[in-house]
């Protein structure tokens, strides 16, 4: 059985700058929903966020706080609020400890910003291209503040992505744009659409050559500084915040890269994470992987949020096309295909399933997709059983048992 050693995080010195800017964000949506002197919009976090901003409203995401009550451990004890009012505990845990959060008045914003509330909403827009919880989800809070309900219904699990797909989506956001005229007191202009998807594009494709320095080895990035530094490519891209971010982040990478600086020390192990992070256990999987020289440094989940596919000479069809070809959206062949190619990219040695309790959706294990991967592939993988933010679904001891007998296996195969 490999030794689990105790290990230190290595600090990422971009960081600071990073939590200014996520502080920054939240105090804006702060100061205007106190003083409504701005439009605020509720978005889920694959939606076109692009075309709200064009439109002048502050977008806040939902699922982003979904992820704070996560990290913060406020989760688990907030979901049974929502439960009484009949969300089931085996829906999203997103959901329901953020629908539980608002029950009770308990916010993590109020700790990390000394923030009371989350931002009241002008309008609440979704995309089921990620899920159907998200519909349901903002559905709630729509009635709670007496505020529209607007989205997109994108078909799920195709293996192309065709004409037939695209133009029915690009249909439907364009559609979303004479209602947000109403909402915002704005005229729909193009030209503020392209200035946004031009930034965003450049956020995601700097967000992409940051998980794509992880390929050098020893990679100078591991999954778990992953999760945190996806936050400005979530909430503020379209905006130049987000650009100037990555640039930073980006070439204290590659410095650590010509270094031979890795995220962790002696890495022996390349390993790939599918699904959502458990993420009230962001640092004992931290630790626990890299105390057994093992790096997970390539994930499905941060690479979510890549739009290279953004045209302003295309704005809706374009649009269309990023947030349809997602991995989530996706079937299980296109989903296998692209992770064949992430194991090459990244020269993975095993890749660790999370199947998630209440997320079916970013849990990729129950088709026999890891089965089959293995077979065409020959990379050994294993699954742990647990949850994104209801801690209840998780045994520690389990998943320490399993990953050190996994690091065994890799070992011994070699
Ligand atoms: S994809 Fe999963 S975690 Fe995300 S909102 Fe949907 S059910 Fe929740």
């Amino acid at each position: 059985m490999p030794e689990t050693k105790k290990t230190l995080r290595k600090k990422i010195e971009a960081t600071g700058l990073m939590n200014k800017y996520m502080a920054d964000y939240f105090y804006e949506l702060d100061a205007a929903s106190k003083s409504r002197d701005k439009k605020i919009a509720w978005c889920t976090s694959v939606g076109p966020a692009e075309l709200l901003h064009s439109f002048g409203f502050l977008v806040y995401y939902p699922e982003n706080h979904g992820a704070m009550l996560g990290a913060t451990r406020m989760a688990t004890d907030l979901i049974p609020y929502a439960n009484a009012i009949g969300y089931s505990p085996d829906i999203c845990s997103y959901l329901t400890s953020d629908i539980g959060s608002y029950l009770t008045n308990n916010t993590p914003l109020t700790k990390a910003y000394g923030i009371e509330s989350v931002p009241k909403p002008d309008v609440l827009v979704f995309n089921t291209n990620q899920c159907r919880d998200v519909q349901d989800w903002m559905a709630w809070y729509a009635n709670e503040f007496k505020a529209p309900l607007i989205g997109i219904n994108t078909p799920r699990t195709p293996t192309d992505v065709n004409d037939v797909i695209i133009n029915s989506v690009a249909e439907q956001i364009e559609g979303l744009t004479g209602k947000l005229e109403e909402i915002s007191g704005n005229k729909f202009d193009p030209k503020k659409l392209s200035a946004v998807m031009a930034l965003s594009r450049e956020c995601t494709e700097l967000w992409k050559e940051v998980l794509d320095t992880a390929a050098a080895k020893p990679s100078p990035i591991s999954f778990f500084d992953c999760t945190i530094h996806m936050g400005p490519a979530v909430v503020l891209r379209g905006t130049q915040q987000a650009v100037d971010y990555y640039k930073i982040l980006l070439a204290e990478l590659k410095e650590r890269v010509a270094n031979n600086i890795g995220a962790v020390d002696d890495e022996k192990y390349r390993i790939y994470w599918e699904g959502m992070p458990v993420w009230g256990r962001l640092r004992q999987h931290s630790e626990l992987f890299a105390g057994l020289n093992a790096c997970v440094l390539a994930s499905t989940y941060c690479n979510s949020w890549i739009f290279s596919d953004f045209d302003e000479n295309d704005h809706f069809r374009s649009m269309a096309k990023a947030y349809t070809e997602l991995f989530i959206v996706r079937s299980d062949s296109a989903k296998e295909h692209y992770i064949k190619k992430m194991i090459k990219t990244f020269a993975i040695d095993g890749i660790v399933y999370h199947d998630a309790k209440t997320c079916p959706n970013n849990s990729n294990c129950r088709y026999g997709m890891p089965q089959r991967l293995e077979k065409r592939t020959g990379v050994p993988s294993i699954t742990i059983n647990g949850d994104l933010n209801d801690m209840r679904m998780v045994s520690d001891e389990q998943t320490k048992t399993n990953i050190e007998a996994f690091i065994e296996q890799i070992e011994e195969n070699r």
